[in-house]
């Protein structure tokens, strides 16, 4: 199985790890199990759906760290 996205082993940095099973959530974000090939460490990767929305649909509130996306009415 090939998979186009890196994901390093966290314990080893090894690039050649192995996708166990992949769950897709209803709202879009992938979910992955991961075992590196060379420590057997697993873990697990998020992916979260690319979106893009129009300007009119988002609302930019707030400055800085305090900032955050809320849908227009
Ligand atoms: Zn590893």
């Amino acid at each position: 199985m090939v998979n186009k996205i890196q994901a390093d082993c966290p314990k080893c940095s090894v690039t050649r790890t192995r996708v166990v099973c992949t769950k897709r959530a209803p709202d879009g974000v992938t979910i992955r199990r991961r075992r590196c090939v060379i420590c057997d460490h697993r873990w697990y990767t998020i992916q979260y759906p690319e979106i893009a929305v129009s300007n009119t649909e988002i609302k930019w509130v707030g400055t800085g760290s305090n900032a955050r996306f809320t849908p227009s009415a």
